[in-house]
Formats: C-alpha cells, structure tokens, sequence
C-alpha cells in the first residue's frame, strides 16, 4: 500500500517517523493508502526550509508570483476528475460533490491572481508641506493551515494562493483522514515550478499542530475544524504571539415561512441537509417551521429523506455517499436515541441500513426528527451527519429568536416570498453567513466566510478582502522630500 510522503523543500520526502495511519476509503471500509504521522524533526524542518524560502519570495514581483498561480489553476482544471476521484475515495461524498469543492477552490485561484491590486496600499500626498504618508502591505514570513476532513480540496485552498500570492511562505497540515486530495494538490504545485520552500505539505495529527503553533518561526495560523479544537488554536496561537483565524463548528437553523415555494424549498433545504451526508459546515440540520408551514414541509422533506438514494459515490445515480467514519456513524445513532428521550419523534430512520455490495461501508441513511425541544442536546450539538431536526413555532420573531439563542453563528436560512420578512431576518439573525431562498449560503471567494459566535474565532476570516489583510502587514511610512519652491506655499 502507497505510504504518502511529505512536500519540503520542493521535494517529496518520506517522513522519519515510524507511526503510520490507515486512510480508509468510507464506501468500502478499506484501507487505500497509508499517511504519516509526521516527527518532530519533519515539522521543524518544513519551517525551517520555509524560512530560508521567505526573502526570495517576498522579493519576487507579485506580478511573477501570480504566474504560478494561473498555472496552477490551469492544472487543476486538467486534473479534475482525477483530483474528484481521490476525494470521493477518501472523503465518501459524491463525484459531483467532489468537483463541486473543486470548483470552489479554483475560484479561490483565481481571485488570488488579483494579488497585484489587492495588495494595494493607499497614500496622501502633502500631509504638511513636503510630506507624504503611505501605508504598504508587507507579506508575514511563515504561515500555516491546519484543515479538516470534510472538503479535503477546497479548505487548503482557502488559504493557500493568497498566502503565496502575498508573499508568504505556506505550509499545510491536512486532516489525516483525507490527506490524499493534498497530496495531489501538492503535485500540481509541483508541476508550475515554484521556487523551493514556498509550499509545504505535512502529514501529521494534533502532535505536528502543536509545533507549528509553537514555533517562533510561524507568524500566523489559519484553522478549520470542530468548535472544541478551534477554541485551543486560536487560544494558543495567540499564546505565542502569533496571528490567527479558526474557524470551528456549527449547527445552522432554516426558518420556512407558509408563503415559502415548497417544492423549491424541499429541493433545496434537503440537499442542504443531506449533501455531503450531512459533513459540511452550512448543512441545514433544523428547520423552525412557522404557523401553516408545518404540515407541508413536515410530509415534503420526509418524503425526500426517504427516497435519497444512498451509496458509493463514483456510482453516477448516488445521491448521498458514506459518513467520514464508523464513529460518525455511531453518533449519528446514538442522537436519535437521546433525541427519543428527549421528547422528539422519528419520522424517518436512516440506521440499520446498508448499500448491497458496499456492506462494510460507513452508512449512514437520511433521519428526520420531529418536536426537537429547543433546550435539548439535539438541538444544540453539531452532529455531523444526515440527521435533519424539526422544530415548530409560531411567528417569524420566534423562529429568530431561536436561531438567535443558539451557540453557534456559522450560516442561517430563511425560505419566503416576503420582501418585508426577508428584510427583518437578514437584519436580525446572529449569524456571520445568510441564505434567503438558499440552503448553503457559501460565499464566492471574493467575499469572506463569515461565520459568528462558537463558529469562528479571531477577527478576519477565510476569502475575500479578509485574506489579503489577514496573509499581510501593514507598514506606515512618513517622508519628507522638501524643495525650497514647497516653502512658498
Ligand atoms: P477536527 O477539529 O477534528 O480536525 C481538524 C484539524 O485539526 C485536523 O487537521 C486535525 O488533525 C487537527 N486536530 C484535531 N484535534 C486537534 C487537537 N486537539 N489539537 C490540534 N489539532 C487538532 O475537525 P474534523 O472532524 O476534521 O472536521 C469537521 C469539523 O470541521 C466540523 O465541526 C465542521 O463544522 C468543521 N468545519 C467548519 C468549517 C467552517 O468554515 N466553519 C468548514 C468545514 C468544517
């Protein structure tokens, strides 16, 4: 079986570890590739080679670095379906699923290649006589991204072109239950020749985080992953004086309206919810359901959990793959039973079931739960999985209020054709990414991902504006450059 290396230094490298974990393939429970749980001596190399890399780069025109960048892109475009494959190999979603984050990430490329006037800084002439000011942006030094399992393509490219194209030095720390699609990625890097020591790539658990967070070397940390993990980085990264933005978990809410479409809004709160299996950080997991709205959507989103076909992600007519793991699986299950105990109602049980042919995959089938009690573990856990909870009020303000009170502010969804609603719930939901008639309010790259509250900690996001900021520095300059034609006015 491949055991995979490390990208250090522009070469791939087999880690000196000895401890070495099984990548699985999630549809047949099979071992398809071997990672390295990279030492000690791995890491602090990366850095090191990625520090010596820094004043190079940083000199290198943007104009020149950004030439990479379109390369890059260019490759990722041949390679799709390839790089698509190895995500639903390891990842378990489906080929469309698969290109899909591809896509997303090839528009993080892209708007990455804008470097040379998002970078721009600004400037007043004439602050007194003879004096200008300038603020320029400076790029870090050594920068790094610890990332999750469930977009193992898109996630690294969050971060990764704006952190090069600003200057930097990057290194990535994929999940190690998804390290393959980086990999590939890194091949692709590879192939545009960027100069030594501007990306890396190590494999590795929370023992390679640790160091990377600790390291005098590394100025600043981009993080994506559950709230718990996300809550230790920012805290100690910012321990060690270093720059960051974690994004963590989420539980996102979708009010449905009665004056809603409800054909428009089955189709797309359900694929919000079973997209991905239910791993994706905008899934929609609880609907509130105001007044009239409850019957309908109630029997129409039953109804399409039910007739989901679950199954191998590479098979064209899938529409649901497999859970990341058998204890995602398991977690799955033990909230239906805790949500009985709490009062709610199954309507549709997707456990004990199997795909034939695929018997030792992790599956886990489309559940939907009625009368969640707003106060329950249910409806404040994030499960990660195809579980959708229903709850059920009265009035717009209550279904606000209860997306207000809820810990987490990743995304929040509203289905209606009311202008008025729409207005008073983009005004009043606390939460940092919003959807009015759509289930995964994803924003394109040139905007920030935005979430709020238990989902994200720091101050400048992924994407958009907030990565140029966040991958450079700020240098004011004041200069005086006087003649004696200046001293007349
Ligand atoms: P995770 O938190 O278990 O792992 C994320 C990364 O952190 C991995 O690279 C892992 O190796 C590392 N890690 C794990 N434990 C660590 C520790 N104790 N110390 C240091 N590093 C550690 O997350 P996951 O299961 O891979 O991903 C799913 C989670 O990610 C969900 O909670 C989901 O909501 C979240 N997510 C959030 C967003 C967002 O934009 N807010 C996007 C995607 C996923």
């Amino acid at each position: 079986m491949n055991t995979l290396k490390n990208y250090i230094g522009g070469e791939w490298q087999a880690s000196t570890t000895d401890q070495l974990q099984d990548v699985i393939n999630p549809a047949t429970g099979k071992a398809i590739a071997s990672v390295p749980i990279s030492a000690r001596n791995d890491v602090e190399k990366a850095i090191e080679i990625a520090d010596e890399a820094f004043d190079g780069w940083r000199r290198t025109p943007v104009t020149k670095r950004i030439q990479y960048l379109f390369h890059f892109k260019n490759l990722l475009e041949e390679h799709i379906e390839e790089l698509a494959e190895i995500i639903t190999n390891e990842c378990g979603k489906t080929i469309k699923e698969s290109v899909g984050e591809i896509r997303r990430g090839i528009e993080n490329v892209e708007n990455a290649c804008g470097m040379p006037t998002l970078m721009q800084g600004i400037n007043n002439e004439d602050i007194a006589t003879g004096v200008d000011e300038h603020m320029i942006r400076q790029p870090l030094g050594v920068v790094t991204a610890i990332t999750p399992f469930n977009f193992p393509a898109m996630i690294p490219l969050w971060f990764l072109p704006y952190a090069i194209a600003a200057g930097n030095c990057f290194i990535l720390k994929p999940s190690e239950k998804v390290p393959m699609s980086a990999v590939k990625i890194f091949e692709l890097l590879d192939q545009t020749g960027l100069p030594s020591g501007v990306v890396q790539l190590v494999n590795g658990d929370k023992s390679a985080v640790d160091l990377l967070l600790e390291h005098p070397a590394v100025r600043a940390v981009s993080f994506v992953g559950s709230t718990p993990v996300a809550r230790k980085i920012y805290s100690k990264a910012a321990e060690h004086g270093k720059r960051v933005q974690a994004q963590g978990g989420a539980k996102n809410m979708v009010i449905v309206l009665p004056d809603a479409d409800m054909n428009m809004t089955t189709q797309i709160v359900g694929d919000s919810a079973f997209g991905c299996a239910g791993q994706r950080c905008l899934a929609n997991s609880l609907a509130i359901t105001v007044g009239d709205a409850r019957k309908p959507f109630t029997e129409a989103i039953s109804k399409k959990a039910a007739s989901l076909k679950v199954g191998y992600g590479l098979e064209k007519e899938t529409e649901m793959g497999a859970v990341i793991s058998p204890q995602t699986r398991e977690r799955v299950e033990s909230f239906v039973e805790t949500g009985k105990k709490e009062g709610a109602n199954v309507l549709v049980d997707g456990r004990g079931k199997t795909v034939p042919s695929f018997e030792d995959g992790y599956w886990s089938f489309p559940t939907i739960m009625d009368d969640i009690a707003p106060d329950s573990s249910i409806a404040n856990t994030e499960i990660f999985g195809p579980l959708f909870g229903l709850m059920h009020v009265d009035t717009v303000d209550d279904a606000i209020e209860l997306i207000n009170s809820q810990a987490f502010g990743n995304m929040a969804c509203l289905f209606t054709s009311s202008g008025a609603a729409a207005r008073q719930f983009r005004y009043e939901a606390k939460a940092g990414n919003i959807g009015i008639n759509i289930g995964v309010a994803a924003p394109m790259a040139y905007y920030p991902f935005s979430g709020w509250k238990e989902s994200f900690f720091g101050d400048l996001h992924a994407q958009g504006n907030h990565a140029v900021e966040f991958y450079t520095q700020t240098k004011v300059v004041v200069e005086r450059w006087i003649r004696d034609w200046d001293r007349k006015f």
